[in-house]
């Protein structure tokens, strides 16, 4: 499922995988990161932090960060870095 969205900073039309309010260029400047990560992991459990990153436009380490920090425990433990 592909969303359509409005970025509500620079109002721009973009489309992902979640509903967001934030696009990319502008994800820096948002305060929901954590909550489209949260979002994007319960779609996709699986989900590294690369690929969240990939996705949502956050650094990996602001991700990792969120998780070291426990407000990603609750989404099925699966969470976890990239394996080689
Ligand atoms: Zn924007």
């Amino acid at each position: 499922m592909i969303y359509t969205n409005v970025c509500k900073h620079c109002h721009k039309v973009f489309k992902s995988k979640i509903r967001t309010l934030c696009c990319r260029d502008c994800r820096s400047v948002d305060d929901s990161q954590l909550d489209d990560i949260v979002a994007y992991l319960k779609l996709y459990p699986n989900s590294n932090a690369l690929q969240i990153s990939e996705e949502l436009g956050i650094h990996p380490y602001e991700i990792i960060k969120f998780m070291d920090e426990g407000w990603l425990n609750t989404v099925n433990g699966k969470f976890s870095r990239l394996e080689d």
